[in-house]
């Protein structure tokens, strides 16, 4: 192995990028570099397809047991454990991520993810097997696909490597996988552990560069059988359209605009604690970030108020501080998207409760820092009210009725994460079933298992992460159909030539 730290890997090789092209990646709390990988192009990208496709095709892991492979996949998640620390170091300089929210909640969650998956691969079956038509059994088998690429996002890269690799692995899949060009240190490290578990060669091909080249390359690719992408809902429709080139399977899990609706009898405490919580996570750089708070107008100005005094509370600093509640966003660009809602929403004539700026002083002068902010008495029909942000900015607006409230929460083009707060087990429920989302939790916002499906309705995509349902993603159903009669000729032969026997 070549001796540069990060580099691409291929057909079980490390390598640059064919024309020996680089991009830099900065340390979103410092500006400073961080790292450099290969900058990848279509030929790098055609060589990890070619390099998935043969481990797919002649390769020893489709042909592996579902046992085997849950034995490998157990290993890698045993390696993953005992390098949490390290990669949750590297996750938080590159991401901007809080130590914490690395080391306490991504990586654990990600070896959890991985382990399920490996049981899961075990218990993969057809639902039945039966004779459905005189003289026949009919048998489901489950296959994979053949080769996925997987497309991750910056905002939680290794945890997303893992919701894409697992399931796809854990069917006999192969892979292709390409982190966002601002977050790839992660993706690369967690080529090396695939490599010390022993995974074969071209089983997993891991490629840096830009999306617009890369992954456009394995969308449009005759030779990639699945792509399944977590990024934004404009990327999705890009890819919806090169993967009509060969009908290929898509799996998308795009934006969010999750709505949290707080009714008058709702343990109010619970409810403004859960809210930053579920609004601050990750610097609100999250698809199931609670971003509309919906509160029902007797207790509206007590929410707003006890919010307020909770995101006071937020500690804002360097993230490898184990004090720090709330790094820095990812990217220049990403602070100034955040900006310019900020300065949209006071446009709109939203009232802004606190925040809306950088915070002041030498230790935020280098990194993208910005303020926890609330804005409040906002209209369902404003730009910040609807639109995907993906910062440490919500906003806050009161309803009437049940009915009212169920309204203005489905109405938005995302669907991927709702919540309801009330004690009214009935109400409760009702609202719940209501919500035009993948997800509607009860008195919580936010908490994922391994066990249950995450995905979206909607423009927030299709196809599940998480779960048995997202390893079903994975696979194709094959209905083999055999004859038990050996005969020569068939009751229902005469339909297309002959008369009935
Ligand atoms: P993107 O959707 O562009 O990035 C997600 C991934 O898609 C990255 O790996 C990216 O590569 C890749 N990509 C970009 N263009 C293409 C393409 N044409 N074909 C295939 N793959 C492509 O998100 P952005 O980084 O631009 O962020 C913009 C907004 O998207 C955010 O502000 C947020 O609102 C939303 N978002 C939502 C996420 C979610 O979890 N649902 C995650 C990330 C962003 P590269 O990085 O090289 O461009």
């Amino acid at each position: 192995m070549p001796k540069a730290e990060y580099l691409n890997y291929v057909g079980g090789e490390w390598v640059g990028a064919e024309k020996g092209e680089t991009t830099t990646v900065i340390n979103p709390a410092n500006g400073a570099k961080l790292a450099d990988v290969p900058k990848g192009g279509k030929a790098d990208a055609e060589a990890a397809i070619d390099a998935a496709r043969e481990a797919f095709d002649k390769g020893k892991w489709p042909r592996m047991t579902p046992g085997d492979r849950a034995a490998a996949l157990l290993k890698l998640a045993a390696l993953i454990e005992s390098d949490m620390d390290r990669l949750a170091i590297l996750e938080s300089k590159n991401q901007g991520k809080t130590i914490k929210q690395a080391r306490d909640g991504d990586l654990p969650f990600s070896v959890d993810n991985l382990r399920f998956m490996a049981g899961a691969a075990r218990t993969l079956a057809g639902s039945a097997s039966m004779e459905y038509a005189y003289g026949a059994t009919s048998i489901l088998r489950r296959e994979p696909i053949g080769v996925v690429g997987s497309i991750t996002p910056w905002n939680y890269p290794f945890m997303m490597d893992i919701w894409k690799i697992a399931p796809a692995l854990a069917a006999g899949n192969t892979v292709v996988l390409k982190p966002a060009s601002l977050t790839p240190v992660t993706t690369i490290e967690l080529a090396k552990i695939i490599e010390k578990a022993g995974l074969p060669p071209g089983t997993v091909n891991v490629i840096t560069g830009p999306g617009s080249v890369l992954g456009e390359a394995l969308a449009s690719s005759e030779k990639v059988d699945m792509v399944s992408l977590t990024g934004d809902t404009s990327t999705g429709k890009e890819i919806m359209r090169a993967g009509a080139n060969n009908v290929k399977k898509l799996h998308l899990e795009l934006g969010g605009k999750a709505p949290f609706i707080v009714f008058d009898d709702a343990n109010l405490e619970a409810a403004a604690q859960g809210a930053v919580a579920a609004s601050m996570v990750n610097g609100g750089q999250d698809c199931t970030q609670a971003a509309r708070f919906l509160v029902q107008e007797k207790v509206y100005p007590k929410f707003v108020r006890r919010m307020v005094e909770l995101l006071k509370t937020i500690r804002i600093g360097d993230p490898l501080e184990r004090t720090t509640d709330l790094g820095p966003l990812v990217s220049d660009k990403q602070r100034e998207k955040v900006e310019k809602y900020a300065s949209i929403a006071k446009g709109e004539g939203a009232k802004l409760e606190i925040g809306g700026a950088r915070p002041k002083g030498k230790a935020f002068e280098k990194g993208w820092y910005y303020l926890p902010t609330l804005f409040s008495d906002a209209t369902f029909d404003m730009r910040i009210s609807c639109e995907e942000v993906f910062g440490p900015i919500v906003t806050a607006m009161s309803f009437r009725t049940e009915e009212q409230a169920i309204e203005i929460a489905n109405n938005v083009i995302y669907g991927l994460y709702s919540s309801v707060w009330t004690k009214n087990i009935h109400r409760a429920f009702r609202v719940a079933n209501a919500m035009h989302f993948g997800a509607a939790e009860i008195n919580e916002h936010l908490p994922l298992v391994s066990e249950m499906p995450h995905g979206g309705y909607k423009q927030s995509g299709f196809g599940k992460d998480l779960s048995i349902y997202s390893l079903e993603e994975y696979t194709n159903v094959k209905h083999v159909f055999v004859d038990m009669t050996d005969a020569d000729r068939k009751p229902w032969h005469y339909t297309t030539f002959g008369d009935p026997m």
